[in-house]
C-alpha cells in the first residue's frame, strides 16, 4: 500500500493520523502525488468521522505551509479581515471591506470561488471586466498598502493547497464539515497577516452549519485556532433562513454591492454589514464606529475605494456602473400562486437553482454564466397576493432557465399565518 493508500485506510477505520501524515496527505495532493479520487474519498472519510482538534489544527497548518505568509505589522492601521462561511446572495465582503478601509483599516482579503450552492466573492469580482484576482503576493500587498484593500484569490503562492481542494470540495458534496472549513478559512486567514478577523458564520437553511448550535461550534473552533496564531477572531453568526439582500448570482451582486456603497442597500444587508463592522472596530477601540461607517457610505468614500481596488486589479471601475454590461439572454417572472404570507423560503434550493442556472459549478472545469442570478421581490413574512412577483429570474440558456426556475417555484411556500422570525443576528 501507497502512504496515501495507508492513510486513507486509517481515516476509512477511524484510527486517527499524526500530523506528518496529514502534512502528507496535504502536500501530495497539492503536487499531483494523489489523485481527485483518493483525496475525495478522504474528505468523504473526515465528512463522516470529523476530525481531532489536534487533526484539525494539524490539516489547518499544512494549507497553511503549502505557501507563504504576509506581514503587515509595519503598516500605520489595524490589519483586519472579514470572511463568511457561505451563504446566497452574501456580498458583504464588498460593501464591509472598503467601509474598514475608509475607517483607516488595512484589509488584505483572500477569497474563494463559489462553493456548493454558496456563491464565491472570487466568481462575483471576476465578473468585473479586467478585474484580476490572481496577482502576485507583491502586488497584493502594494495595493493594500495603497488603497486600503485589495481581494484576490488563493494562488500557487498563498495557500495552494487551499485553492485545490477547495475546487474538489465544490463538486463532491465534501463542504459541510466543521474542520474542513476551518482549515480552509484559518489558512488563508492567518497568511494575510491580519490581527483581527470578524467571521460571519451563517446558519438555517442555506448555511453549510444548519443549526445554530452547530455555527456555535464552528466559532469556537475557529476562534481558538486564530488566537493560536495572534488572530483576534469573533465569530458573528447570522441568520441563512433566505437571501442576504434583493439579488443572488454572480454580476447582480457586484451590481447590489454598488447600490449599498452608494447610499441604496436594503435594510437586512446593512445591518449585517454594520453589526459586523462594529465586531472589528471593536477590536481597536475605535469609537462612534457606527457613525464613521455611515459617514463613508453618505460622503463616498467606502465607492470610491472599492473603484480604486477595481482599478488597482486591472479592472474598469466604469464598468461599475454600466447598465449594459451582462445583460441576460433570458429572464422570467415567478408570481404568487395565492394570497398568503411568505412562510418559508428553502435558501438551499434557491442555491442549487443559481448552479443549475450557471452561476456555480456542477464539475470543476464548468465555466461561469456572469449574467446568471436572480432578483428576490420578497422577505420573509410578507404579504403577497396571487399574481404578485415574487422572482425575476436570469441567466444565458433558455434551457438552464426552464430547471432554475422549476427549482425556484418549489422553494416558497405561502401560508394563511404569519410565520415567527428568528432575529437575522443572533451573535
Ligand atoms: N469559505 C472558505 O473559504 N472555505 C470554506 O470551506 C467555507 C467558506
Amino acid at each position: 500500500m501507497t502512504s496515501a493508500e495507508a492513510i486513507i485506510q486509517k481515516i476509512l477505520s477511524q484510527i486517527s493520523l499524526s500530523d506528518t501524515e496529514i502534512t502528507t496527505l496535504v502536500t501530495n495532493y497539492t503536487n499531483g502525488k494523489i489523485t481527485d479520487s483518493k483525496m475525495t474519498e478522504w474528505l468523504l472519510a473526515v465528512m463522516k468521522n470529523g476530525l481531532s482538534l489536534s487533526e484539525t489544527a494539524a490539516y489547518t497548518e499544512a494549507i497553511l505551509n503549502s505557501g507563504k505568509q504576509l506581514d503587515f505589522s509595519h503598516l500605520p492601521g489595524f490589519v483586519v479581515d472579514k470572511h463568511s462561511t457561505g451563504g446566497v446572495g452574501d456580498k458583504v465582503s464588498f460593501i464591509l471591506g472598503p467601509i474598514l478601509a475608509a475607517c483607516g483599516c488595512f484589509v488584505p482579503m483572500v477569497c474563494g470561488r463559489g462553493l456548493g450552492h454558496t456563491g464565491g466573492t472570487i466568481d462575483k469580482l471576476e465578473t468585473i471586466p479586467g478585474y484580476n484576482c490572481e496577482i502576485s503576493l507583491d502586488k497584493f500587498s502594494k495595493i493594500v498598502e495603497d488603497v486600503g484593500i485589495s481581494i484576490m484569490c488563493q494562488t500557487s503562492e498563498i495557500c495552494p493547497a487551499d485553492g485545490k481542494i477547495y475546487a474538489l470540495r465544490d463538486v463532491t458534496n465534501t463542504v459541510a464539515s466543521a474542520p474542513l472549513i476551518c482549515g480552509s478559512i484559518m489558512s488563508k486567514k492567518v497568511a494575510e497577516g491580519i490581527r483581527g478577523l470578524v467571521l460571519d458564520i451563517k446558519t438555517g437553511n442555506g448555511a453549510f452549519m444548519s443549526t445554530l448550535e452547530e455555527a456555535q461550534n464552528l466559532g469556537k473552533l475557529l476562534k481558538s485556532t486564530g488566537a493560536a496564531h495572534g488572530v483576534n477572531v469573533y465569530p458573528a453568526i447570522t441568520n441563512m433562513d433566505e437571501p442576504l439582500g434583493n439579488m443572488a448570482g454572480n454580476w447582480c451582486e457586484v451590481v447590489e454591492s454598488v447600490q449599498c456603497l452608494q447610499g441604496n442597500g436594503p435594510s437586512d444587508l446593512m445591518d449585517v454589514v454594520y453589526h459586523l463592522g462594529e465586531k472589528a472596530l471593536e477590536m481597536v477601540k475605535i469609537e462612534n464606529s457606527r457613525a464613521k461607517m455611515e459617514a463613508s457610505i453618505a460622503n463616498g468614500t467606502a465607492f470610491e475605494i472599492f473603484k480604486n481596488m477595481v482599478t488597482a486589479h486591472g479592472g474598469d471601475a466604469n464598468s461599475l456602473t454600466d447598465p449594459n454590461l451582462h445583460i441576460p439572454e433570458h429572464s422570467t417572472e415567478i408570481t404568487a400562486s395565492k394570497d398568503g404570507y411568505i412562510s418559508s423560503i428553502d435558501t438551499l434550493l434557491l442555491g442549487n437553482a443559481l448552479v443549475e442556472m450557471g452561476a456555480g459549478r456542477k464539475k470543476i472545469t464548468n465555466s461561469i454564466d456572469s449574467s446568471a442570478g436572480f432578483t428576490i421581490h420578497v422577505k420573509r413574512g410578507d404579504f403577497v397576493h396571487k399574481g404578485d412577483n415574487l422572482f425575476t429570474s436570469y441567466c444565458a440558456s433558455s434551457k438552464k432557465l426552464v430547471l432554475g426556475v422549476e427549482m425556484m417555484t418549489k422553494s416558497i411556500e405561502i401560508s394563511s399565518k404569519s410565520p415567527k422570525l428568528p432575529p437575522l443576528i443572533l451573535n
